[in-house]
């Protein structure tokens, strides 16, 4: 299986450090969930996925750039990333999972984290 990122970049972290602040329970590094989600709670069947917004293709995002050389080669690499991530999507939701899908850029602007905040506290059920 081709891996487009590392574990434990940043943008996970940042979705960790706010659960871990709004004391939610987790687990990370679930290999054995189809697409390793960042972030499941397994009692309650919620999974979260980061996606960095250039290789899995944030629709509208500024940072969803196609480089200008090869770009037919960008393209089918793009398109087959996005068909793996609705795939993995799908086999998790068949195990009775709950999904919540965080982009990358939704961590770096505080208006945007500000609404990110909101929708895990409201997808892990917690606080207000
Ligand atoms: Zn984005």
């Amino acid at each position: 299986m081709a891996r487009v990122r590392q574990k434990g970049t940043k943008p996970e972290i940042g979705v960790r450090e706010i659960l871990s602040r709004l004391g939610v329970e987790y687990s990370t590094n679930a290999t054995d969930l189809p697409g390793s989600p960042d972030v499941v709670d397994r009692r309650g069947k919620r999974a979260v996925y980061v996606h960095g917004c250039f290789w899995h293709r944030h629709g509208g995002c500024v940072a969803s750039t196609t480089p200008a050389r090869n770009a037919s080669f960008w393209n089918e690499k793009f398109q087959q990333n996005v068909q793996r991530d609705a795939r993995k999507k799908r086999e998790l939701r068949r195990l009775g999972f709950t999904i919540m899908t965080v982009w990358e850029c939704q961590l770096k602007q505080e208006e945007k984290l500000a609404r990110l905040k909101k929708r895990l506290r409201k997808f892990f059920g917690v606080g207000n």
